[in-house]
């Protein structure tokens, strides 16, 4: 994401944060500042600081309970309304993802007891209870932030824990996309009551329900194009028959192409080896630096992915969403025998999509 600074690396897990969480740390401390001057905006401004230190141990909990389980964590962003842990595949054992999902708000209850702790034996009871967050005491407070932060994460729809834990405790009783579903719709119905209790009593709730309404459209999609591509092999959607390029042919010949058929993906063979390939993108960038005159060879690309007939759509998805292109050759034994392109997963869907529509009325 390049909306976000990196900060560093805690046990390896590279950390950072998205831009709108500064400019929520600038709105606070200029709110401080309007309030109570600039002591006070120093105070409120460590204070978000460690309420963001607290985030990201919310989320290192998350993070390491899902790399025991094997889960790549790619990162950890930290948002206004709480941090996200970048992972690449969540199990969809639910036994797990609710482990995963609890680790967070557990991490938030004890760091929220042990600070709580803390300001009972330095302050005592009476400053430790004090019930404002703006106001009063530093240790208190954080201690009363963070368990927030737990009950705030519980809230029932993604992307909050408590639409994974939800889901978690659905998928024990049905399949992992029904029970999405039916989580998805709980978090929507949820954040539509949110939304409007918040105009009423504190707009940044109906700023979450909008979050969270989202959340839960974007979830339910994932894992219906998940389970929809999930078992077909590539050789249902790839095309058998296609162009290839030569590393000696020039560009003008891939404009040809494009102009008399549906094909813009090129693979470039040679001596039957597939030795690079020709995208859209990279057409465009060669004649705009070159002219039609380039050699392939010149401009391919030699870095690319490819995939076998037997693997299944879903990996396929995975890796295009990874390299960032827009088709795969197709391999059998080394040699080229397709093309699976992006064009074809999305009609696949929607036929798809279609079809398994009809079968449930
Ligand atoms: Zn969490």
């Amino acid at each position: 994401m390049r909306s976000s600074l990196r900060l560093g690396r805690i046990f390896g897990i590279p950390i950072s944060v998205h831009l709108t969480f500064l400019l929520f740390i600038v709105f606070l401390g200029m709110v401080y500042a309007f309030h109570g001057g600039p002591k006070a905006a120093l105070a409120g401004v460590s204070f978000i600081l460690a309420l963001f230190v607290s985030v990201t141990i919310h989320e290192l909990g998350h993070s390491l309970v899902a790399r025991r389980f094997g889960v790549k964590v790619n990162g950890i962003i930290l948002l206004p309304i709480g941090g996200v842990s970048q992972m690449d595949d969540m199990p969809e054992q639910p036994g797990r993802e609710f482990l995963i999902a609890v680790a967070g708000p557990a991490t938030s209850v004890v760091l929220g007891l042990v600070l709580g702790i803390a300001s009972l034996l330095l302050y005592g009871p009476a400053a430790t209870f004090k019930t404002t967050v703006t106001a009063g005491l530093f240790l208190p407070n954080l201690a009363r932030v963070n368990l927030l932060l737990a009950i705030f994460n519980l809230l029932p729809g993604f992307p909050m824990d408590g639409g994974r834990i939800f889901r978690a405790a659905l998928a024990h009783a049905m399949p992992f996309d029904r029970a999405t579903a039916i989580a998805a719709s709980v978090g929507r119905v949820f954040a539509i009551g949110l939304g409007m209790v918040g105009l009423f009593f504190n707009i940044w709730l109906t700023f979450i329900a909008v979050f969270i309404y989202f959340g839960a459209s974007s979830e339910a999609n994932r894992v219906k194009i998940k389970t929809t591509l999930h078992d077909v092999p590539v050789s249902r959607v790839m095309a058998a028959t296609f162009q290839t390029l030569s590393p000696d042919d020039r560009v003008s010949l891939a404009v040809e192409h494009a102009y008399h058929g549906f094909q813009e993906d090129f693979p470039v063979v040679a001596d039957d080896k597939v030795v690079g390939v020709l995208m859209k993108p990279d057409i465009l960038a060669a004649l705009h630096e070159h002219g039609t005159g380039a050699l392939v060879s010149r401009v391919m690309r030699t870095e690319f992915t490819t995939v076998t007939a037997d693997q299944t759509l879903e990996q396929v998805y995975a890796a295009i969403q990874t390299c960032g292109c827009t088709s795969l050759p197709v391999l059998d034994s080394g040699r080229i025998v397709g093309l699976v392109t992006l064009e074809a997963l999305g009609r696949y869907l929607v036929y798809a999509g279609a079809g398994s529509g009809a079968n449930r009325t």
